[in-house]
């Protein structure tokens, strides 16, 4: 329309900074979330908001900052006793009104919110005045306002302050991941989600809300800390915790964690400790070796350890498994047959001592899909949840979940003659332009990706890591590409570099990668 050539219409659309239009869900002041979502006001995308800010809350106490809806052509008081009714269903426990609009209606929101503290202020700049004197602490809190009232102001004061170093953690793909899933389950198999390792990487309270909104059968972490964090999160699911020892035996009945048991020292352990506690009856979990070499009894063991379970009253079996070592390559198949049908006679040995039924699995990610016969009972989903399918040609149509990303802090022309980063390893071919960015192996960005064998997104190009990664920065060549500026943002892996080729290009493999990122790093939370 303008006549602008096509080239300078391409160039310039490069860019062009996404905005960010979803709900997103921060870390804020005094241990607070911020659900973000201050892009538009009606009184729809509102019940959206309330619903995500439920599922993530939980017990935890609630504010919604809410501007003026900016809604034409209805009656302004009508409009307003929808918003009241629509927070006092989900309990909000205190609504701040921001515009001349909802102020008008303070005592509509009084009288339909009685046990809720009301206040309101006629624009955003007033609020900002007073709030230093409203107490924001273990909460959460919905922003939710028209453009007009530029609430991106508030966020920024309400955000905890962060190195610009992120992952995003997209929880909507999450939830289409676990239906995936679920889909390929037989009727009557139950679910338990692997959230061992800080939930892979993506976070351990914020994933295991979604999972119980979701109604998963059951939970498992690696250590008895993992699920004492999800109980203090308000998780009521039942969590088994696969690594304990007897430091661990308290804390583990103090938050009603379910122990693996995987050896007679352990077993007669917590049978001792149950025992002096008075406890029976305790729910836990048995684990057998059939070809991992790891943890776990021995199937020859299996009839020796019903007989004690079932002559004492301390324990009760609520699961019988064991775990595959290659259930991802075809190769390996006969072997994984082999395990399955080990573990078959472990079961049926256990069965035959003691006198009432238990849950029998044995099936992780990559059997979910690839062996569907081996689901038995319940299944245990991992990195597939997290969107990674590590296995062969058919694979599950799944999100990607996280993208870690950083930014630009500074650009550097250098010529030819000099070298990028410690050692001098970083050799110019040419006159370059180079870009630091915010992320080094403190972040759990491998040093193993420097010298140019892994690259970053910027500006839709790869450019890649010259030199070798530093601790908390790491050099990239971006002479490639166009228009690129301080500041950009950077993508290290997450939907234009799968975290598979990050890993393969490091000489590992996804689950290392997503566990090592740095709690350092940002998570944050996104609803689309
Ligand atoms: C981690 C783990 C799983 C999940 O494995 P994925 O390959 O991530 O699906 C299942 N079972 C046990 C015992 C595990 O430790």
């Amino acid at each position: 329309h303008f006549g602008y050539p096509g080239d300078v219409i391409a160039e310039r659309i490069l860019r062009l900074q996404p905005l960010d239009m979803r709900m997103q869900l921060k870390r804020a002041l005094h241990q607070s979330y911020l659900l973000n979502d201050s892009y538009n006001n009606d009184p729809g995308s509102l019940q959206l908001a309330l619903d995500y800010l439920a599922q993530q809350a939980g017990d935890a106490a609630t504010t919604v900052i809410l501007s003026d809806m900016l809604e034409t052509g209805r009656d302004e008081t009508e409009i307003y006793r929808q918003v009241a009714a629509q927070l006092a269903a989900r309990n909000v426990h205190r609504l701040i009104g921001i515009g001349p609009a909802i102020s008008r209606q303070a005592a509509l929101f009084h009288a339909m919110l009685p046990g809720s503290v009301c206040l309101f202020y006629p624009d955003t700049q007033g609020f900002l005045q007073a709030m230093p004197g409203l107490a924001f602490r273990k909460e959460y809190i919905l922003l939710k306002g028209a453009r007009t009232f530029a609430f991106e102001r508030i966020s920024a004061q309400l955000e905890e302050k962060v190195h610009q170093t992120v992952m995003e953690i997209n929880l909507s793909a999450m939830a289409h991941n676990l239906k995936v899933y679920r889909e390929m389950l037989q009727p009557a198999t139950k679910l338990m989600v692997m959230v061992k390792a800080f939930s892979y990487g993506s976070g351990s309270g914020e994933v295991a809300r979604l999972l119980q909104f979701h109604r998963v059968d059951y939970l498992a972490v690696a250590y008895a800390d993992e699920g004492i964090e999800l109980r203090q999160a308000g998780i009521s699911l039942p969590i088994m915790v696969m690594n304990v020892d007897e430091a661990s035996f308290e804390a583990l009945v103090n938050n009603q964690l379910e122990p693996e048991i995987y050896s007679f020292p352990i077993y007669r352990s917590f049978h001792l400790y149950l025992e002096k506690q008075g406890l029976q009856q305790y729910p836990v979990h048995i684990k057998f070796n059939t070809g991992m070499n790891r943890l776990g009894f021995e199937v020859s063991e299996a009839a020796a350890l019903a007989r004690q379970i079932q002559a004492q009253p301390t324990m009760m079996v609520k699961s019988v498994f064991s775990h595959l070592a290659a259930s991802e390559s075809a190769k390996d198949d006969a072997f994984t047959e082999h395990q399955v049908l080990q573990f078959q006679e472990a079961c049926t040995r256990i069965q035959e001592i003691l006198s009432y039924p238990f849950i029998r699995h044995i099936a992780n990610s990559a059997a979910i899909f690839r062996r569907p016969a081996y689901q038995l009972d319940m299944v245990r989903l991992g990195i597939g949840l997290y969107g990674v399918e590590a296995s062969g040609s058919e694979k599950p149509d799944l999100h990607t979940v996280t993208i870690l990303k950083t930014t630009i802090a500074q650009l550097r022309k250098v010529p030819a003659t000099e070298t990028i980063g410690y050692n001098r390893r970083g050799v110019l071919q040419r006159d370059s332009l180079i870009a630091t960015v915010r992320i080094g192996y403190a972040d759990g960005f491998p040093r193993s990706l420097g010298l140019g064998k892994a690259g970053m997104y910027v500006r839709g190009h790869i450019a890649p890591v010259v030199g070798q990664v530093c601790m908390d920065m790491t050099m990239l060549d971006v002479t490639d590409v166009p228009g690129v500026s301080e500041g950009d943002e950077v993508e290290v892996f997450g939907r234009h570099i799968p975290v598979q080729q990050v890993a393969a290009e490091g000489g590992t493999i996804p689950y290392e990668i997503l566990t090592g990122i740095s709690q350092r790093v940002k998570r944050i939370y996104l609803e689309e």
